[in-house]
C-alpha cells in the first residue's frame, strides 16, 4: 500500500483496492462487492472479464503479440473491414488510446485541406465543456483552464463554440476553417444530449463550406447510447470518426475511421504506431464486436435506458434537494447534483454503488451494457438510501 506516494499526484484517487471483477461488480481487498456503474469510464461494456473476451486474449496470448505494423495480420485485416462494415468509413487506422485515435483523425483532416492544395484551412471547430484527451493538441481543442493552466503555449489552431448552438458554430467559422470537430453526446462535460437536429445542421454547415465533420464517439459510442454509434440517432454521418474505450473491454485500443476522401492525404508515411493494431488489442477487439454485433444487443441497450431513465427521473423527483436533473441516453445517463457531486459519489460508495463526476456537477452512471435489469433497480435503490442519508444530515 506504500506505493502510491510514488504516483504522480494528477489523479485524486479513491482508498480503495481492487482485486477482481465478475460482470457488473467489484471485489475490494477486503472481499467488499461494489456495483460497478464506472466501468473503467465507460470501457468495460462487456463487464469485468467476459468469458468470450477472455478466452481471445488467452488464445491469441500463446499464438502472437505483435509484429509491428511492418506486417500485416487476419485479424487486424478482419477488424479494420469489420468496422467499415458497421460504419461510414472506407479506411481505418488503429491506436492504442482514445486521444490517440483522436489526434490521428485531427491529422488526417490537416493533411486532407494540405492534399487538395488549401493548407490555409487548417483551423478546427470544437465545442465549449469538450473532452478529447490529455495529449497537448487535445488540450488545446478543449482549453478548459484546470487542464491547460501551466502547459502553454498551446497548439495553434482550435476555436470554441457553444454545443448546441449552430448560431455560435457558424459565427466561428472564418476562411482558415477547415472542420468541426464533436463529440456527438458530450462524456465528461456532463452527459449533454444536442437539441434535436444539431448534429444534422453541424453536417449541412460543413458540406456548405467544404468542412470535414468529425465526431469522437470513444465515450458516446459502440452501443452506449442505444445505437451502435451515438451519431445514429440523427442519420448523419460524419467524414472522420474515433472509437476506442469499450471496444477493447479495458484492453487499450484505439481506432481512427475515415472516407476514403477525408483520408486521401495520409499515404505511407505520414503516420505510424508501434503497438496501435497489434494482434492481442484487435483480437480482443474482434471478440468485442461479437458480441456488440449480435442481434439485439444494441436495441437491448436501448430499452434497459429507458427503464434506467424512469428509475433516475423518480429519484430525481423524489429527491430535489439532492438531485436537479436526470440526463443522458441510453446507458449513458447521469444526474444533475445539488450538493458537490463528489459528495454524492462518495455517499454512493457508502452504498456499494461506483459512480464517476463530470462537468456541469453531474454524476456519471456508465454500468456495463450487460447490465440486468435488476441490477439496474439495485442501483437505484443505492442512489435512493444516498439520497435518503444526505437529507437527514442536510
Ligand atoms: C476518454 C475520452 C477520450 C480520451 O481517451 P483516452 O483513452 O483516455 O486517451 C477522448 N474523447 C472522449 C469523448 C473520451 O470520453
Amino acid at each position: 500500500m506504500s506505493y502510491f506516494p510514488v504516483l504522480m499526484p494528477v489523479y485524486n484517487r479513491v482508498d480503495l483496492y481492487f482485486e477482481r471483477g465478475e460482470g457488473v461488480y467489484l471485489f475490494d481487498d477486503k472481499g467488499d462487492r461494489y456495483l460497478d456503474f464506472v466501468a473503467g469510464v465507460g470501457v468495460t461494456g462487456l463487464g469485468h472479464c467476459h468469458p468470450h473476451v477472455v478466452e481471445a486474449l488467452k488464445n491469441q496470448a500463446e499464438k502472437l503479440w505483435t509484429v509491428s505494423n511492418l506486417f500485416k495480420t487476419h485479424s487486424g485485416g478482419r477488424l479494420a473491414q469489420r468496422l467499415v462494415d458497421l460504419t461510414f468509413a472506407d479506411t481505418v487506422f488503429f491506436q492504442n488510446s482514445g486521444v490517440e485515435a483522436w489526434e490521428c483523425g485531427i491529422k488526417v483532416i490537416r493533411k486532407y485541406f494540405s492534399a487538395i492544395n488549401q493548407p490555409e484551412r487548417f483551423r478546427m471547430i470544437t465545442f465549449k465543456g469538450n473532452f478529447h484527451g490529455r495529449t497537448m493538441t487535445a488540450m488545446a481543442a478543449s482549453k478548459t483552464e484546470k487542464m491547460v493552466a501551466g502547459f502553454g503555449p498551446l497548439i495553434n489552431g482550435f476555436d470554441l463554440a457553444e454545443f448546441g448552438d449552430i448560431k455560435s458554430v457558424r459565427a466561428a467559422v472564418t476562411d482558415a476553417t477547415a472542420a468541426i470537430v464533436v463529440e456527438p453526446i458530450i462524456g465528461e462535460g456532463g452527459f449533454k444530449v444536442p437539441p434535436p437536429g444539431f448534429l444534422r445542421q453541424l453536417r449541412d454547415l460543413c458540406d456548405e463550406k467544404g468542412m470535414l465533420l468529425m465526431f469522437d464517439e470513444i465515450q458516446c459510442g459502440l452501443g452506449r447510447s442505444g445505437k451502435l454509434f451515438a451519431h445514429e440517432w440523427e442519420g448523419v454521418v460524419p467524414d472522420v470518426m474515433c472509437i476506442a474505450k469499450a471496444l477493447g473491454n479495458g484492453f487499450p485500443i484505439g481506432a481512427c475511421l475515415a472516407t476514403a476522401k477525408a483520408a486521401q492525404g495520409m499515404t505511407k508515411g505520414t503516420h505510424g504506431s508501434t503497438y496501435g493494431g497489434n494482434p492481442q488489442a484487435t483480437e480482443v477487439a474482434n471478440a468485442v464486436l461479437d458480441i456488440i454485433t449480435e442481434r439485439g444487443f444494441v436495441e437491448d441497450i436501448a430499452r434497459k435506458g429507458d427503464i434506467w431513465k424512469k428509475h433516475l427521473e423518480s429519484i430525481t423527483a423524489e429527491h430535489p434537494t439532492v438531485f436537479s436533473e436526470a440526463r443522458g441516453r441510453g446507458l449513458m445517463r447521469g444526474l444533475v447534483c445539488v450538493p458537490p457531486n463528489t459528495t454524492i459519489s462518495a455517499a454512493l460508495r457508502e452504498e456499494r454503488l461506483l459512480s464517476v463526476e463530470a462537468g456541469e456537477n453531474v454524476i456519471r452512471f456508465l454500468p456495463p451494457l450487460i447490465v440486468t435489469e435488476e441490477q439496474l433497480e439495485e442501483a437505484a435503490a443505492c442512489i435512493d438510501r444516498a439520497a435518503k442519508k444526505l437529507e437527514v444530515s442536510a
